[in-house]
């Protein structure tokens, strides 16, 4: 197909409305628009083909309306639909079909720069809008589906900006507050594990980073643990002690922060296995030590 620049010479060459966002062209058939460059730019899911769509509204919390409720009932029909693609300095062209095999809904940030909930919507990739031609992966994820919604918003909003500051400790009991509560939403929904590793808590994660005071948690660690880059922020990577497709849970306390010299020993290091386990008793020890500190020192000390 040949490619487009503009939303106008889609609609000129397609029809629809010139809008490009979530739309139907001129057959009737819906169509959605991905622009890498926009502000909210979708992504491939890792271990999965599988896109994650963020929703129509650019401000404000996200409502079932407009494209949102074409989207709904797209799902609800399992119907396909087109999936046009502008890649970062490249132009407009159609990439696929897809079908929507789940709804979620998360924190994001408006337009306005206020913290919104937003709906991401899966769309798996198809040869074609006939289902005897669909991948028996998205045939399983579309029967599985009920299509109600994951609400990943139970997780703690991100701060929004001039928010009144508190002690790092008492940051620290709220946000795994919130990675419990994500935890406690997900165990009857889960279904696609890479899927909830995309939408993993980013509660946890911000908890976990604030443990380490911006240092290595690896106690034996012989990298460079506390390095730092231009903007002065620590070269640290969030690793799942045990990772979330064999079990390992998505709260601080089976997750550690690592220089990358020590995640790449504890991913491919022939000592990988029992540094796990002497890295999962380091994540214990030093939750307990940062949650317990908390109740005997004054909020606000920290
Ligand atoms: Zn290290």
């Amino acid at each position: 197909m040949r490619p487009c620049v503009r939303a106008s010479e889609v609609a000129d060459a397609y029809g629809g409305n010139r809008v490009l966002g979530i739309t139907p062209l001129a057959d009737g058939i819906l169509t959605v628009y991905s622009d890498e460059k926009g502000p909210h730019a979708d992504t491939r899911i890792a271990g999965t083909n599988w896109i994650a769509y963020t929703g129509d509204g650019l401000s404000g919390d996200q409502q079932i309306r407009n494209g949102n409720r074409s989207m709904a009932r797209y799902q609800a029909e399992q119907r396909a639909l087109r999936y046009w693609h502008k890649p970062y300095g490249g132009q407009w062209s159609f990439e696929t079909w897809v079908v929507i095999v789940e709804c979620h809904s998360r924190w994001g940030r408006g337009e306005d720069g206020k913290n919104r909930r937003e709906y991401v919507w899966v769309l798996a990739p198809v040869a074609s809008p006939l289902r005897e031609n669909w991948p028996q992966e998205v045939i399983d994820a579309l029967n599985e589906d009920d299509g109600s919604m994951h609400d990943n918003t139970l997780d703690m909003a991100p701060r929004e900006v001039g928010e009144t500051p508190v002690s790092d400790r008492e940051r620290y009991r709220r946000l795994v507050a919130a990675a419990r509560r994500t935890r406690a939403g997900r165990t009857q929904r889960s279904r696609s594990v890479q899927v909830d590793r995309y939408f993993r808590s980013p509660a946890a994660r911000e908890a976990v980073i604030l443990r380490s005071g911006g240092r290595c948690e690896n106690s034996s660690c012989a990298g460079h643990p506390t390095e730092l880059t231009d903007t002065g922020a620590p070269i640290l990577e969030v690793d799942h002690i045990n990772d979330l497709g064999r079990g390992g849970e998505d709260v601080p306390e089976s997750m550690i922060a690592l220089c990358p010299n020590c995640h790449a020993l504890k991913t491919r290091g022939t000592n990988r296995q029992g540094l796990r386990t002497s890295l999962l008793a380091i994540a214990r020890t030093r939750h307990q030590a940062f949650a317990e500190q908390e109740q005997c020192s004054p909020v606000g000390s920290g």
